[in-house]
Parts: structure tokens; sequence; C-alpha cells
């Protein structure tokens, strides 16, 4: 029996209209709005870490009463839908309401240790916030979001989380390429789970409509049932103290995810976690051939903002963006400035921390930063695979160099050839300073290993998981959720998991490209 406590709805203030047309909502934090029921709803897929967290068995999952709840059918007692208001800075530019178009929480789970999870459906029809679109989600990119959130989890990046993945029966239209050729594709639902569905865009909205008053309960209401540890805080220091909270947790998430080679693709500030956690999988990726201006999503082709090399500073700029808001509650510029600033300073010092360990230094030192630098130029030219490079860089003796163990990192024996020379020579000042760092080789495999993953959730095996799910079979689906249980641990007989990318998937929609059609 789940105990849930729906705080967002019996804090926050909401909207009295309840039906689900389209519209402005406003001085409201939330909007009440029932699914859209789905025709023959069918369980695909289920995550066993986040049923021990709600404290749900295998069989309850797969009741009637569940299935049911999970696809938009039904409740389960205690639950109430609704969808959030919020805003947003799309591509640079203030967008003004979103909202959740085609999410619908359905509340608020606390667990027997305490542990508050908000359910969410993402697909189940649409809401007062689904401007020109139909609320539905495709089985393909819900295919994506379940297994890249517990993927993330599992590699020790924040993130929200996956609880299952149910097909509806029912079919949705999508333009995939916006090139007039639109599709009937299979419809799926999500149920999402983390502490908080919030978002930057949730301060900003109230700030841009300059509605002080609502902007005032939804931080007062966020720190206190999401930041804990600033309950006690003097009330004049409590904004300042948890700018800078925010701003140091998004610096950790970015270095988590600039150390695995994750792209989000959709860095708007709607899509902008409050705590720091990776939110709105969408048209991300991860990174193959090291590319630092390589962006996942097509909208974002052309002007490359959402680009692997760049989200640092994004996440950076969707700070300011959030500062601004807060600014009218609070209009002190230093406190803005100090938080941007530690935001600068906790990148800087994870990042350095990571570099050291990704290429297997005890700590960083300065000096490692030509050669660091070399290292990805080299990479960047000679299209070497980011997580293959580094899982094979820990194979290497420093008191024999040999290029050789790097060789299956290497897309084109061409680039390798031309590129060989200064490999060989940047291998060589690498074993030279790993000597001098001194490291037991053990212990210098052990740390590498521990932040630079053999099995990450690769472009083209999520499209042979959906293409096989597409067919009605869902083995892949299962198998991807296992072997990314344990990203960091070679698992014999499931290297086919950490192959590179194949030649066919080089330049196939879903494989290197993907659109915001989802
Ligand atoms: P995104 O940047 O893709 O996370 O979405 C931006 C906005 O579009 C959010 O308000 C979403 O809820 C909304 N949205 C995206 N897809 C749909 C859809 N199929 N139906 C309704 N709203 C959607
Ligand atoms: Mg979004």
């Amino acid at each position: 029996m789940l105990t849930f406590d729906n705080k967002f709805l019996q804090e926050l203030p909401g909207d009295p209209e309840t039906t689900n047309q389209l519209r402005q909502v406003f001085h409201a934090c939330w909007s009440r709005v029932m699914p859209t029921p789905v025709s023959a709803p069918r369980l695909l897929a289920w995550s066993r870490e986040m049923l021990e967290e709600l404290e749900l068995s295998e069989q309850e999952i797969q009741s009637p009463d569940w299935v049911n709840a999970l696809a938009g059918n039904g409740f389960i007692p205690g639950m109430e839908p609704y969808a959030m208001c919020y805003g947003g800075h799309q591509f640079g530019h203030w967008a003004g309401q979103l909202g959740d178009g085609r999410a619908i929480s359905l509340g608020e789970v606390v667990n027997s240790r305490g542990r508050r999870w908000e359910l969410q459906l993402k697909g189940a029809g649409v809401t007062p916030y689904s401007r020109m679109a139909d609320g539905r989600a495709v089985l393909r990119s819900s295919v994506r979001e379940f297994l890249c959130s517990e993927a993330m989890h599992h590699l020790g990046i924040p993130t929200t989380r996956a609880l299952s993945l149910v097909q509806t029966g029912d079919f949705v239209i999508r333009d995939m390429f916006y090139n007039g050729n639109p599709q009937a594709e299979k419809g799926a639902i999500v149920c999402r789970v983390s502490p908080s569905f919030v978002r930057f865009g949730n301060f900003e909205i109230f700030s841009m409509r300059e509605d002080r008053e609502t902007l005032q309960a939804m931080v007062d209401f966020t720190i206190d049932r999401d930041f804990p540890e600033l309950r006690d805080y003097p009330e004049e220091e409590r904004v300042a103290e948890w700018f800078a909270i925010v701003c140091a947790r998004t610096a950790r998430l970015i270095a988590h995810w600039m150390r695995v080679g994750f792209v989000h693709g959709v860095m708007n500030t709607d899509n902008m976690s409050i705590l720091g956690l990776t939110i709105d999988y969408g048209p991300y990726g991860w990174v193959d051939n090291f590319d630092p201006g390589w962006t996942p999503n097509t909208t974002d082709a052309a002007g490359r903002r959402y680009c692997f090399g760049r989200q640092p500073d994004i996440a950076r700029w969707n700070l300011e963006r959030l500062a601004q808001a807060l600014y009218s509650l609070k209009p002190e510029r230093e406190i803005y400035d100090e938080g941007l600033m530690l935001y600068d300073q906790v990148y800087n010092k994870e990042w350095a921390g990571i570099l050291a360990a990704k290429f297997g230094f005890s700590g960083w030192r300065d000096e490692y930063e030509p050669l660091v630098n070399e290292a990805f130029d080299l990479m960047y030219h000679a299209e070497v695979d980011m997580t293959e490079f580094f899982r094979k860089l820990a194979e290497v003796d420093v008191e024999t160099p040999a290029l050789a163990i790097l060789q299956s990192a290497f897309y084109s024996p061409a680039l390798l050839d031309t590129f060989k020379p200064r490999f060989e020579q940047w291998l060589k000042r690498y074993c030279q300073l790993t000597q001098a760092d001194g490291r037991e080789p053990a212990e210098r495999v052990a740390t590498m290993n521990r932040v630079n993953p053999r099995y990450v959730l690769r472009n083209y095996l999520a499209q042979q998981a959906i293409d096989l799910a597409d067919t009605g079979d869902t083995s892949m689906i299962d198998e991807l959720l296992e072997v990314l249980r344990k990203p960091y641990e070679e698992q014999p007989g499931k290297e086919r998991f950490a192959a590179l990318r194949p030649d066919w998937a080089r330049h196939k929609a879903g494989c290197s490209m993907l659109s915001c059609s989802s």
C-alpha cells in the first residue's frame, strides 16, 4: 500500500479550472487534469530498482490496477493527477507559458524510509499546456527515456528515474523530420519518478508575469520540501544560499555529462531541473567519435547551441536566467554573482578531478594540461571513440607503451595511419607523466575504470532496441537495462553492447541525429 502525500497540490496555489482545455493559466502552479484513456495498455518493461524504492512488488506492478494506472486508464488510491505550469527560454529566447504539455503527475509517494517520489506519466494525453500538440509520446522516444534514465542512475549521474514503460495500443502521428512525411507510430507512456520535477522555468514564468506572490510561494515551497538543509537558515540569507546550492549542483551535473560523453540536446530552461538532475530525455545522444561540436538534435544542427562542448556555458547561461527570475524577490546583484562564480569554481574543480581520474593520475596538476588538450585534439581529428579510448587507455602498460592497445578506439584505419606519429609521441609523454606520478598500476586501472564507463547507451543500441520493440520484441530493452546496471564492469558475453557505432549507423536517423518530434 503506497502512502501518498501530495504536497505540491496541497501547498501551492492551483488553477480553479479543471478541464484540459488549452489556456493561459495565471497565479497558479498547477492545474488538475485527467489523463486521456488509451485502448490497450501493455506493460513492456519496468525498473527493479524503482520498484524497490517505491516498495512495490513485481506482481503488483503487473496487476491490471497498476497497468491501468501507469497508462492513465485508472488510479491507485491517493493519486490526484495534475499538470504543472511553467515557462522557459527556448534556444535563447523567452517562450512564454509552456507547462506540462504531455506530462501528468499522479502524486507524491513517501516510502517507509521517508523518501519522497513524485510519479509522473509522460504521454498520457492533453493538458491545458499542450499548445499545438497531442499530449502523447511515441514508443521510440519512450524507450529512449526509460532506458537512459535508469542507465544514468547506474552511472552515478543525478537524474529523474523511470518506473515503467507501457505501450498504449494507440497510434500517434508524427512527422519525424518535419519534412511533410507524417507516419502513424506506436504510442507509449513512461512513468517517470523524481523527488521533484520543478524546473528553472517554474520560477521564470511568475517573474516574467510580475506575479511576485506566486513566485515567492514557489520558492518557499521548493526550499521547504526539497532543500531541507536550508530549513533553519536565517530568512534573509535563504535565497542566496539556495541559489548557490542550485549553481553547485548544476555544475556537478554538467561535469558528469562531460565525463561520460552525454549530450542533452535541448538545454532550454524548462528542461533544467532545480535539483540538478538530468531531466527530459528527448533528442539526447552519446558522443561516439569525440567531437565537442556534435549535437544529436537536428533542430540544433545549424546553431549548435546545445552541442557537447557548449554544455557547461549553456548551463551557466540558464542559471543566469534563473537569477534574473529570482531578482525581483531579492534585488541584490551580489548574491547571484556569487552563485554564478560558485558555478564556475565547482565546475572547474570537478572537471579537474574528473580529468585526473579519466587519465589515471592521482590528482590534477597544471602540467597535465597540454597533454590532456593534445589528447582531445587528437581524438577529435582522428575520430576516436571516447568511451573505448578511455577504457583502453587503462590497459596501456606504461613501461612499454604500445599504440596497438588503443587501436580498437579508431573508426578509420586511414586516420589512425595519418595520426600515428602524433599519437605515439603523445603516448610516450603520457607514460612518462604516469610513471612520474608513481601510482600502483592496479590502483591506476581501478580509478580509471570507476569514471570511464565500459557500457553507455550508445545511440545505435537504443535504436536497435526500438526497432525490435516496434515488432513486439522487447528482449533487447531487457538486455540493455540489465547490462547498463553495471556500466563500469567488464561483462563477459556482453561485449557487443560495448562495440563502437557500426558503419550503417553513422548517418541513420535515431543513431546519430534525432529530431525533437517525439
Ligand atoms: P521539450 O523542450 O521537448 O521538453 O518540450 C517543450 C514543451 O512542449 C513542453 O511544455 C512540453 O510539455 C511540450 N510538448 C512537447 N511534446 C508535446 C506533445 N506531444 N504534446 C503536448 N505538449 C508537448
Ligand atoms: Mg521539456
